[in-house]
């Protein structure tokens, strides 16, 4: 276990997966430093795989990129219009657009005008792609996803519509729009299932969740389906590890989700992997001190996470 731990703490400029903060432990090793940061809801087993991530960020390194330049998405909350529109324009030139949709209390009529304003952003030539984190059953999302289609003038996919890899595949079966598995990838049992049962177009890989670049790489071949790399709402010393296996992966046709370090109001490095003209340059910053300083978290939650770590160093 290192010695130095540092639990870090910034808030979100909008609220996003139902958090408002984000937080994380930053670890450094002879590779290199390393995030782990699993959500709340991630379970002390579930967390192994982050931690394995982050073991291997900060002892082994990663392979070596193909490319220089990861062409990734901007990223919309379930936002209001104006703020959408707003959102895209500000994005460093992305040409893809990942809307958030299905969000509590929120109508067809509110996803519809955020389509519609992101495409006005956009232009005609944009991406748009949407995802409803298995929000809806396979009837809401067939008849969701012919009208967001619609007011998107054309979806380039949707992620995770529906809960189950049966339910995706159902789904697959009653809708043009193509569809991408996150969460049936990402914490489920058999990841594989999603492949065996025809149930994606595309899948949605998370270094941190699944336990490493090195394990993305393996489970991307294996699957034999197009890979999206996103990021786990990272700081930018996480999202390095998300640049790196979309840097080492032998295709990548789509955009990656790893634009996200604009979703944070504050970062750990002194200059955060951001898009220009649409795209990450492939790197790996080290944190600033003086920032990291500044995102401290704050000592009961500096306690919690010291005992998140010492939970899966005993696990692991
Ligand atoms: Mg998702």
């Amino acid at each position: 276990m290192p010695a130095d731990l540092h639990v870090w703490s910034v808030p979100l400029r909008t609220r996003f997966r139902g958090l408002t903060v984000r937080d994380g432990v930053l670890v450094q090793g002879d590779a290199g430093w390393a995030e782990f940061s699993p959500f709340w809801d991630y379970d002390e087993q579930e967390s192994l795989a982050w931690w394995r991530a982050a073991r291997e960020a900060a002892d082994e390194g990663w392979p070596a990129p193909v490319r220089d330049r990861i062409p990734v998405n901007v990223t919309v909350p379930a936002v209001d219009a104006a703020t959408a529109h707003a959102i895209v324009l500000a994005s460093g030139g992305c040409r893809t657009a990942k809307v958030k949709v299905a969000e509590p209390g929120q109508s067809l009529a509110d996803e519809i005008a955020r389509l519609e304003a992101v495409r006005d952003a956009l232009g005609p030539s944009g991406a748009i792609r949407i995802d409803a984190n298995a929000a809806w059953d396979v009837d809401t999302a067939v008849a969701r996803l012919h009208a967001l289609d619609r007011a998107a003038g054309g979806l380039e996919y949707a992620e995770q519509p529906v809960p189950s890899v049966e339910d995706l595949a159902e789904l697959r079966r009653r809708t043009h729009v193509p569809i991408a598995a996150d969460e049936s990838i990402r914490r489920a049992q058999d990841p594989w299932a999603v492949a065996r049962a025809h149930a994606a177009d595309v899948v949605v890989l998370k270094v941190q969740p699944l336990g490493g670049v090195r394990a993305c790489l393996e489970l991307a071949e294996t699957l034999g389906l197009p890979v999206v790399v996103s990021s786990a709402l990272e700081s930018s010393v996480g999202l390095a590890a998300g640049i790196a296996l979309a840097a080492a992966l032998p295709e990548l046709p789509y955009a990656c989700g790893l634009a996200t370090a604009q979703l944070l109001a504050a970062d750990l490095v002194a200059e955060p992997l951001l898009p220009q003209d649409g795209a990450i340059a492939v790197r790996r910053p080290a944190p600033d001190p003086t920032v990291l300083a500044r995102a401290a978290a704050a000592p009961d939650l500096a306690d919690r996470w010291r005992r998140r770590v010492a939970a899966v160093q005993a696990q692991a």
